[in-house]
């Protein structure tokens, strides 16, 4: 959020964060990343949707049934993203994952034109890549928790167990 919302608004877009994702995991790790999303808010002024739902067991499965599971787990996000924009009257939806150099893009462009193709939002999509170095500095200079992990259970053995840099995203999950 901070570099993903300034940069969609010198685009000339008007965003709506929108918090979802389950497949953070344990628990309080879903609420720090969340608090940490209403701080960040508090501060820029930037309207906070959030759906706190968290079927643990049902995206579990999910995510074990899933090959590659990233693809389950892009486009379980995207889809709900797609519905709350539609639902919100938004024009369009999009990701903070467009940011991450450790998310799969072509996996990630996928599933937003996928959701966005079920819903008739369009779904803006530009590699923000390059500004991911940009964001660690300003989010540090801010005080912000950073995550050490994706999110998934398996992403936190990767990264602590295995020694992976892990699949990091880079905060609010739409
Ligand atoms: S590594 Fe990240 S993107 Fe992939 S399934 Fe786990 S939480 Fe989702």
């Amino acid at each position: 959020m901070t570099v993903t919302e300034p940069f969609l608004r010198e685009q000339g877009f008007e965003s709506t964060a929108f918090f979802y994702n389950p497949n953070i995991h344990p628990w309080r790790e879903w609420k720090h990343r969340l608090d940490t999303l209403g701080e960040w808010v508090s501060r820029t002024g930037t309207p906070l949707v959030v759906d706190d739902s968290y079927p643990l067991e049902e995206n579990v499965s999910m995510l074990v049934g899933s090959e590659p599971r990233c693809a389950a787990c892009f486009s379980d996000r995207l889809s709900r993203a797609a519905c709350k924009a539609v639902e919100c009257g938004c024009e369009s939806f999009s990701t903070t994952l467009m940011l991450s150099p450790y998310a799969d893009h072509p996996l990630l462009r996928a599933a937003g034109e996928e959701a966005s193709a079920r819903t008739g939002v369009p779904f803006v999509y530009i590699d923000l890549r390059h500004l991911y170095g940009m964001s660690v500095r300003l989010s540090r200079a801010a005080g912000l928790y950073r995550q050490p992990y994706c999110g998934c259970i398996f992403s936190e053995r990767d990264r602590f167990a295995r020694g992976r840099p892990g699949r990091a995203s880079p905060g609010a999950s739409s």
